[in-house]
């Protein structure tokens, strides 16, 4: 690991100001993804500024119905909130079925959402990667690509975004709150807060260098039964080869109100909501659900060792709809 400086903050605006005022430094909070980084000398920051005690560690309840979650909050804190459990129990879901306990005790409701790719070769210094070195090239599109991007990658990059969490956040529509050095706060929608890779791989999301992230608000949960199926090499303890979050609200067989979003296929959450759309009305069957399935799959492409995502992520859809939709 290399040398580094470090410093406390104790306000969302001191972090924000932190970081603009020293380049090349980074937030630290549970550290479960940059500690490993740093390690590894994938991420070698001059400087971390530890933002564990900026007192963003509560749920509160919004005016609207919805709940606030402070960027600070643990993984295993939010997953057993009563609120979240009995209004939200698709993120609760989600959230243990990430990581392990011990990584859900430490990680942050703001750091899950920066956590980077899980991709083999990131992690290998010995290999050219994009995302790691820009330029440099992609070691995954000519070589063992098995959990990598079938939708929405470039030829620069192919990774996937890691997350359980930002897939539950998604289906819910959640906001991502952030301040700025200057003092600004923005609110960025859910589905505009992660990118696709394109031609700039090293970058994930759309915040800016000097932005904080403060807490992500749910509005209030849209009807339906949630359910959140992963599905992953072992039983715990990894990553999604495929995940779906859903939300059906279904009546006599009909569908009236159907959202859902999916992991482990690009570098962001990915949701199609014309798929949704187009079921409203329908009747709930195997046709329709491999119809909503086509429809998220368009444009999808594998890259040998991955093909298999395309054909699972309409199972696995299909599956969970009618479950969701028996209820
Ligand atoms: Fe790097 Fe992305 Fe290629 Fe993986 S898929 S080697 S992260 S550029």
């Amino acid at each position: 690991m290399k040398a580094f400086t470090y410093e406390r903050v104790d306000s969302p605006q001191a972090a924000a100001q932190a970081v603009a005022a020293t380049p090349g430094s980074r937030f630290v909070a549970g550290g479960t993804n940059l500690l490993d980084l740093m390690k590894l000398q994938i991420e070698t920051p001059q400087h971390l500024i530890d933002v564990n005690r900026v007192g963003l560690d509560r749920i509160e309840d919004t005016d609207d119905g919805g709940l606030r979650i402070g960027a600070l909050v643990r993984n295993s804190d939010l997953a057993a909130d009563l609120r979240v459990r009995q209004r939200y129990p698709v993120l609760s879901r989600a959230l243990l079925a990430g990581a392990s306990g011990q990584l859900r005790n430490r990680a942050t409701t703001g750091g899950n959402l920066l956590q980077r790719t899980r991709c083999y070769y990131f992690y290998d210094p010995a290999q050219p990667c994009n995302k790691r070195q820009p330029g440099s090239g992609c070691s995954a599109l000519g070589g063992y690509n098995r959990i990598h991007a079938v939708l929405g990658a470039s030829e620069q990059c192919i990774a996937t975004h890691p997350s359980d969490m930002a897939v539950a956040m998604r289906v819910l529509d959640a906001q991502v709150e952030t301040v700025s050095s200057q003092g600004s706060d923005r609110v960025i929608p859910i589905a505009n807060f992660h990118r696709l890779p394109g031609d700039s791989p090293e970058r994930d999301t759309h915040i800016e260098a000097d932005e904080f992230i403060t807490s992500v608000t749910l509005p209030p949960p849209p009807p339906g039964r949630q359910l959140y199926r992963k599905v992953r090499d072992r039983a715990s303890y990894a990553f999604a080869l495929v995940s779906v979050a859903a939300i059906v609200d279904a009546e006599g067989g009909e569908i009236r109100h159907a959202r859902f979003a999916f992991g482990g296929l690009a570098h962001k959450p990915w949701r199609v909501e014309k798929a949704e759309s187009d079921l409203v009305g329908e009747t709930a069957s195997k046709a329709a659900f491999d119809g909503a399935g086509d429809a998220v799959l368009i444009g999808a492409q594998g890259y040998g060792h991955n093909d298999f995502k395309i054909s699972l992520t309409q199972r696995v859809l299909s599956g969970v709809l009618t479950e969701a939709s028996a209820h």
